[in-house]
Formats: C-alpha cells, sequence, structure tokens
C-alpha cells in the first residue's frame, strides 16, 4: 500500500537545517495496525505527517500504490488525501461549535453527500461508536475520552483505506485511553490503521506490527501478529455541491452567537453609513439644483417636462391621452403657463409680496406656522426663512392679513382678496409660492388670458380697442351672458341697456366675436356698490363668460417625469412622438462656479468614506475569522482543498452582508414609522430610490466578497500543516 525507500524529511527555518527523520525504509500493508513507538522529538509524528500526505519530504521516494510521489504537488496530495488517509490527533481536532453529528456530516458533505444522503451513514458510525446518545451535544460539551470518538466516528465517516492516529490518548485517562484502543482494533479490521503512542502497554494486545524510532531514524521493525491480505477500496468523493456549501455556510454564519453579532453589527454599520453618506451625496446634488437660476419659469421641479407639438399644432384630447398612458409620466398638466406667472400681493396697502402661484391640492408639504386654509380665499405659502419678506418683521404685515392678489404686469385692477392663513418653510426656496384655491386660480387665468388677448369692442356706432386688461373688468356679480358697461370709460353712450355688445377678441392662436346684453351701467363712484370692487375698465363680465370667449384650445403642457433619473428617455420618446420636449431644469444654470467643485469633491469624499470603511471593516472581520483558522484547517483537514475553503469564506460573509442589509432595511421601515430615530436614515429615506438601495447593497455585497478575498489570501497562503502548528 504504502512504500518508503530511504525518505528524508529536513527542514530548513530561516537558513537552519533541522531534520525530521532520516532515510526510513519500510512498507505498510493493508490490515496492519501499526503502532510507532519512541521518544519524544524522535520523528514520529514528522513520519506521520508524511505517510498522510500533510507534509512533504526532502529525499528518497514514497510509493502509494507503487507510484512514485516525490513529484507530486499540492493538489496531487490533496487528492491523495482525500482518497486514501483519515487523521486523528492528540488534540482531536474537532470543530468545537458543531454538534457530534455535526462533525462527523461535515467529512460527508466535502465528500459530495448532500445532508440527506449523509444521515444514514452518521447514524450508522454514531452507534458503532458509542456516540448515539450524544449525537445532539455540542463537541465543546464532551469529555476527553468523547471527543477522541468523535474524531474517530469522522475518521470512519471518511470511508478511506488508511487511518493515521498521533497520540490520540495522549489527552487521556487510563480506562478512556484503553476503550479508544479498543476501537481502533475494532474499525482496523479491513484497513490500515498507524497510530503513534507512549502507551506501550495499551496497544501491544492490538498491534500487528511494532515500528520504534529513535533520534529521526528507524531502530526497530517487527510484525508480531499476522495479518489477512485485504485490498485497498479508495474512498470515492464527488465534488461538494452548493447546498451542502450554503448548508455549511449558513451553519457557520449563525453556530457562533458573538461572532455572528459582531459580523452583522459590521455590515449594519456599513449599511448606515453607505446608505448616510449616498443620500448626503444626492442632498448636495439636490442642493446644486436648487442654487440653480431660472429665468422663465416659476414652477421649476425637476421633472418638469415642457411639451408642445412640433409643427405648433392644437393638443387634442387624444394626443393628452397618449402622453399620460407613456411609462415614465406621472402627471400633465395643460395651461401650465400659470404656474410661471408672476403674482403679487398687496397688504394693507404698505406690503408688497411677489412669488408664483400653485393649486393648493399640490401642496404636499407640512404647515410651520398657522393652518391649511378653510375657504376660497385662504392661502398657504411655502417660503424659505431666509428669504427678507419672511424675517419676523416684515412677516406681521402679511401673514393672517387680509389683502389683495393680482396678476403682475396686467392692467387689469381686478384683484382677489386673500388672506395667508399657513406658512410651510423650505430652505430650498428661492422664492414664495402661493397656493391658492380653486376660485383665486380661475381669476389667474382670466387676468391672464384677458393679458394676452387684443380686443374691439362694438357698442351701437361707438367702436373701442385695447388690451383685453385693460378693457374688460371681472366681476361675479355680473350676472352670466350680461355685460356692466362704465359710463365714465365710454364717452358719449346713452340709453344702451337692453343692447347688444360685441366683443372681438384676437389672441396670437385665434380671433373670436361674441355679443352681450347690457344689463346695467355704473360710474366708477357706483363700481363698488355694483360690481363690488374700485373698477376703471369699460366693462365688466363674469369670469365664466371670459374663460368661454378667451380660452385657447391647448398649445403647450408640461408632463411630469415619475423618475427624473430617466427623464432623457422620456423627452426621447416624446420627440419621437412628435413633441418638442426640454426639461426646464435643463434651462437654468448654476450660479455659483464652486458649486462644480464641491461635487468632484463629493465624489472623493464618497470613495474615502467607502476605503476607510473597507480598511476598518476588514480589521474587525479578520480578527473574528481569525478564530476560525482551525476551523479551515479542519476542513482541509478532511479532504475540502483551499478553493473550497474560499467559497465557504465568500458565502457566509455574503449571509451576513445580505441579513445586514436587510437588517438596516427593517431600521429604516421603524425610522420611518417614528418607532426609532437614526439621523442618518432619515436622509436615506427622503433621497433615495429603490435603485439607489440596489446600488448599495451591491457595494456591500462585492465589499464583502473583497473582505473574503483578502482574509482567504492571507489565511490559506501557508501550506495546511503550518497553518494547523500554529494553532495547536
Ligand atoms: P515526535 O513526534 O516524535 O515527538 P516530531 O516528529 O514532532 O517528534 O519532531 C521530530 C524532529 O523534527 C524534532 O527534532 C523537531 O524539533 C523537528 N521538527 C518538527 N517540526 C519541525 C518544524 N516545523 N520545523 C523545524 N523542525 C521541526
Ligand atoms: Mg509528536
Amino acid at each position: 500500500m504504502i512504500k518508503l525507500d530511504k525518505v528524508s524529511k529536513i527542514y530548513y527555518n530561516n537558513g537552519v537545517i533541522g531534520t525530521g527523520f532520516t532515510k526510513v525504509s519500510t512498507e505498510f500493508k493493508m490490515g496492519e495496525f501499526v503502532a510507532i513507538l519512541g521518544e519524544s522529538g524522535s520523528g514520529k509524528s514528522t513520519l506521520l505527517n508524511v505517510i498522510s500526505g500533510l507534509d512533504s519530504y526532502e529525499e528518497g521516494e514514497m510509493y502509494i500504490n507503487g507510484e512514485e510521489t516525490s513529484h507530486y504537488a499540492e493538489e496531487d496530495f490533496e487528492e491523495y488525501r482525500r482518497k486514501y488517509v483519515a487523521n486523528i490527533f492528540q488534540a482531536f481536532n474537532l470543530v468545537n461549535s458543531y454538534s457530534v453529528r455535526q462533525n462527523v456530516e461535515l467529512v460527508l458533505l466535502i465528500n459530495g453527500n448532500s445532508s440527506k444522503e449523509s444521515k444514514k451513514s452518521v447514524d450508522a458510525i454514531l452507534k458503532k461508536v458509542g456516540l448515539w446518545e450524544l449525537r445532539n451535544k455540542k463537541v465543546s460539551k464532551l469529555s476527553g475520552g468523547q471527543k477522541q470518538r468523535v474524531a474517530i466516528a469522522r475518521a470512519l465517516a471518511k470511508e478511506t483505506p488508511i487511518i493515521v492516529a498521533d497520540e490520540p490518548t495522549g489527552n487521556l485517562d487510563q480506562a478512556s485511553a484503553k476503550a479508544i484502543f479498543e476501537l481502533l482494533n475494532e474499525i482496523s479490521k479491513d484497513k490500515l490503521v498507524i497510530v503513534v503512542t507512549h502507551n506501550f502497554d495499551q496497544i501491544e494486545p492490538y498491534a500487528t506490527r511494532i515500528l520504534r524510532m529513535h533520534d529521526g531514524k528507524l531502530i526497530e521493525d517487527k510484525k508480531v501478529r499476522k495479518t489477512d491480505v485485504i485490498e485497498a477500496k479508495e474512498s470515492n468523493y464527488k465534488k461538494m455541491n452548493l447546498a451542502s456549501k450554503l448548508l455549511l455556510s449558513f451553519r457557520n454564519a449563525f453556530n457562533v452567537l458573538p461572532k455572528f453579532l459582531i459580523t452583522l453589527a459590521v455590515f449594519i454599520i456599513i449599511t448606515i453609513t453607505l446608505l448616510g453618506e449616498y443620500a448626503s451625496f444626492k442632498n448636495d446634488e439636490y442642493n446644486e439644483f436648487a442654487n440653480t437660476v431660472y429665468d422663465v419659469f416659476n414652477d421649476t421641479a425637476p421633472e418638469r417636462i415642457i411639451v408642445n407639438k412640433k409643427d405648433k399644432s392644437i393638443i387634442s384630447n387624444e394626443d393628452i391621452k397618449n402622453v399620460k398612458n407613456i411609462d415614465n409620466v406621472a402627471d400633465l398638466k395643460v395651461n401650465d403657463y400659470l404656474y410661471d406667472l408672476s403674482i403679487e400681493m398687496n397688504f394693507k396697502d404698505d406690503y408688497y409680496v411677489a412669488g408664483a402661484v400653485m393649486p393648493i391640492s399640490n401642496f404636499k408639504a407640512n404647515i410651520d406656522e398657522g393652518r391649511m386654509p378653510e375657504n376660497e380665499n385662504e392661502i398657504v405659502v411655502v417660503t424659505n426663512k431666509d428669504h427678507f419678506d419672511v424675517s419676523q418683521f416684515y412677516l406681521e404685515g402679511w401673514f393672517n392679513v387680509s389683502g389683495n392678489l393680482y396678476l403682475m404686469n396686467s392692467g387689469n385692477s381686478y384683484a382677489e382678496s386673500v388672506k395667508v392663513v399657513g406658512i410651510s418653510y423650505d430652505d430650498k426656496a428661492m422664492d414664495h409660492t402661493f397656493y391658492v384655491g380653486k376660485k383665486v386660480m380661475d381669476y389667474i387665468e382670466n387676468a391672464y388670458l384677458l393679458n394676452c388677448n387684443d380686443v374691439v369692442l362694438k357698442l351701437k356706432q361707438t367702436r373701442i380697442q385695447g388690451n383685453g386688461s385693460s378693457l374688460i373688468g371681472i366681476s361675479a356679480k355680473v350676472p352670466v351672458g350680461e355685460v356692466y358697461v362704465n359710463l365714465d370709460s365710454i364717452n358719449g353712450v346713452t340709453d344702451i341697456n337692453g343692447e347688444n355688445l360685441n366683443i372681438e377678441a384676437t389672441s396670437i392662436y385665434n380671433k373670436v366675436s361674441k355679443d352681450f346684453k347690457v344689463t346695467k351701467t355704473y360710474t366708477s363712484e357706483s363700481a363698488k356698490k355694483h360690481i363690488g370692487s374700485e373698477n376703471y375698465n369699460a366693462i365688466v363680465l363674469n369670469p365664466k363668460d371670459i374663460v368661454e370667449l378667451l380660452e385657447s384650445d391647448v398649445y403647450q403642457m408640461s408632463v411630469y417625469a415619475k423618475d427624473v433619473d430617466s427623464m432623457d428617455n422620456l423627452i426621447e420618446e416624446l420627440k419621437n412622438k412628435g413633441y418638442n420636449a426640454f426639461a426646464v431644469k435643463d434651462t437654468g444654470y448654476v450660479s455659483n462656479e464652486l458649486l462644480a467643485i464641491f461635487r468632484v469633491m463629493n465624489y472623493f469624499a464618497i470613495a474615502f468614506v467607502i476605503f476607510v470603511l473597507f480598511g476598518v471593516s476588514y480589521y474587525i472581520i479578520y480578527l473574528v475569522l481569525k478564530s476560525r483558522v482551525t476551523y479551515f484547517a479542519v476542513v482541509r483537514m478532511l479532504g475540502g482543498n483551499v478553493k473550497l475553503n474560499k467559497q465557504l469564506v465568500n458565502i457566509e460573509l455574503f449571509i451576513d452582508a445580505t441579513i445586514g442589509f436587510i437588517i438596516t432595511l427593517l431600521l429604516i421601515f421603524l425610522t420611518h414609522a417614528n418607532v426609532i430615530h437614526i439621523e442618518a436614515l432619515k436622509n436615506a429615506i427622503s433621497f433615495l430610490k429603490v435603485q439607489h438601495f440596489i446600488i448599495v447593497y451591491l457595494i456591500l455585497v462585492i465589499m464583502s466578497q473583497l473582505l473574503a478575498r483578502k482574509y482567504a489570501r492571507k489565511i490559506f497562503k501557508d501550506s495546511m500543516i503550518t497553518t494547523y502548528n500554529m494553532e495547536v
């Protein structure tokens, strides 16, 4: 089976040469129960390690089944160990955190059996060595004798023809030692068992051959019993399957609780830091956006896209439906120009405040002062605390004070009376935005429509021409279809009650003409009484009539994207469908060039954080995993190669990272639900979307795999026996 021909083991340590043993020649056959005796330091262990392929030899030749091995590489010896040799050590070399059954199962899993397939053999072996009762006990809780039984059970499970034991009873009392030798004898019938021991008396009744070593030389080799000729049966192992790898990695991830908790804590901290950093990165990008200046638009929502037809034609209901159906379209607004108008409010004739309008239904923020509107004329303002209109004293002039709201730069003297009842602060806001009810919104629309129409009024022989907003006033007091006429503004007409007044309005889009019946005349002095406010326009109409008369077809709309990140695609799609489209955010310019530098610095900051995080977590995880060196040495001893060990580390850290990530998501959920409070996570919620979480998860997984790789490179670069000796 195994033949040694003048084999020597020579150690070179830092230039110092030592010998383990010299020129040993002997042969071992199947069925033998060999005892190797000799004082300490005589080379017994070294010989055993060479025989079992754990250590190399420098001189001579060792034959396995007649095959020379001097040219063997590490992988060849790995293969040899898997097929032929099972080891038993003085120090047991079991996985202490595993149960008895798991220790025995480990060999079978490594040899390519599934957990299910292994069950029968494991049970049979545990019964055979008398461990059945203890099968679910953790190995760390067993006595020395029991531990060595587990080691023997494990050696049996490996199903190799050779079992090699190095002082298996060295740590045991007399009684336990005796029982172990009995057991070894029992299992040696169809195997080759080689035992190194000091206990000659105890092994003497069973040994078939006795070898004695002295000072690195074999000085005695005698056969004491006859043995049968037996054929060697190689262990028929397969590659370890993925399910078993996962099973082991899960077992390893969880089975030492403190180790699991520390690793988990590391990954949770990494995740939170990454998310926090990523969120502040996004936040800065957003701030950069907020520092951008826009000349034309008030509604500068980053998701807003301005759309019209390429041929400048009317946008039909069909068009609107089609655009709404595009995937990335969250909302669509026609008459969107209303949000880009400049509005002014006048309070007690002393305070003038200007800004943009939005329908109150668009208001999504929280009220910081005051309350939400309760009637049509109450409004809410979103503004910046730093805005000079808000400085505490000035706010008194227009907060909770009734005032008049009107369209800026329009000649129309009509204004809606409003009262600011709620204020919401937004430190990114550049100007005020007034959130108003439908009535005020309609007024703005009317005033705007009047402003962009030129009108001709025809009454009897009189003909008056001018801008819509200077000639036509608005009042709900005028019934629909009727018109009130200000006699001070139209000279020389009398007896007009009941007459028809024709209005012809022309805008850049269209020209309309319509008759209204004059039902009342008044003078500037009596305006307040008849139409509810001071008025200097020539005529006054009901707001409904103004909309009907002047509202043109839709030529432009705003489309709001669901996902700003893929807005370019949406714009491209709209263009392909025959529209002109551009993002409002692209019309602004960054006011400060330094911002561009800050942006680059931000990238460096995030890279730096990842770098430092990686360093610190590598150090911690290295310390944690260091305690596992023995485990990996055991796996190697049992036939698992370096590659398998690396895979186990990879999968285990992948599991840790994933669990850490899931727990962080849970923390985010709890933060969101206000159960706990973690500042870094609060930001993460407001700035990050699903894809950002996926990116952070990917970074985490990559980091865990790099950690595993770095660790494996460091830990597995030494040969197995070095690693093993270092630890025991
Ligand atoms: P035994 O097992 O019989 O007590 P060993 O086989 O452990 O003896 O050691 C035999 C000799 O080899 C001793 O002189 C020992 O100092 C030497 N030796 C063992 N391992 C090493 C090593 N890793 N490096 C250098 N010398 C070693
Ligand atoms: Mg020894």
